[in-house]
């Protein structure tokens, strides 16, 4: 088998043609951060920042999430940070459900390489994609096992920064919710039992509609 890397993921992303979003985004933004990344937070699209220079949450929502990285000791450089698609939806609209199965490819096979212990999912898009039908107003900050690219993971799901910025009440509870990733890096939960888990299926994601 060739050994896959982020390298030739981002190289590919950069020239896909899967779905029509390519069409108006002016650069793809393939994710970036840490190989070796203990965590990985997956947002949903890239916005307008973002679209510009290739490089994902690098606007508002993005120092929001660097300051609530910093909140728990942990940098920017040190995680690894992407999103369900790719390229930019025109006018940030919510990415439909075709571009994400043509997009689902390249994030799977980003997490096969950094292989991380915990996933945490940043607003509804990438939260179904692990905990399909499932509400973030309901599950933020509840870590939960999910068997991933043949392992067991810790999926926490979190309310999206961008949501946090317009919603006080949601600015608390993302606060709140961060601090549990750093329970989760300090203990070791693969001494415990392994309790059987599904993948969820590609299928599933049209329940996102
Ligand atoms: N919102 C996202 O979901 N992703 C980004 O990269 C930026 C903003």
């Amino acid at each position: 088998m060739v050994l896959d890397s982020l390298q030739i993921i981002a190289e590919q992303i950069r020239q896909c043609r899967r779905c029509r979003l390519y069409e108006q985004a002016t650069k793809a933004v393939p994710g970036e951060g840490s190989p070796q990344a203990r965590v990985v937070f997956v947002g949903e699209a890239p916005g307008y920042h973002e679209d510009q220079q290739g490089i994902p949450f690098c606007g508002a929502a993005g120092r929001l999430l660097e300051e609530l990285l910093n909140s728990i000791k942990l940098k920017r450089s040190g995680v690894w940070i992407g999103n369900m698609v790719k390229h930019r939806p025109p006018g940030n609209r919510d990415p439909q459900p075709d571009e994400l199965i043509a997009c689902q490819l390249f994030l799977d096979r980003q997490i096969r390489v950094i292989d991380p212990e915990i996933i945490v999912t940043l607003g509804r898009f990438s939260m179904n994609k692990f905990l399909p039908g499932e509400y973030v107003s309901q599950v933020h900050g509840q870590a939960r096992f999910v068997a991933f690219a043949g392992k067991r993971r810790i999926v926490i799901p979190m309310y999206h920064p961008a949501a946090a910025l317009r919603n006080g009440k949601i600015m608390e509870e993302i606060k709140n919710d961060f601090q549990k990733i750093s329970q989760f890096l300090d203990r070791s939960w693969e001494d415990q039992p392994q309790t059987p888990v599904r993948e969820p299926e590609p299928s599933q994601l049209s329940l996102l509609s």
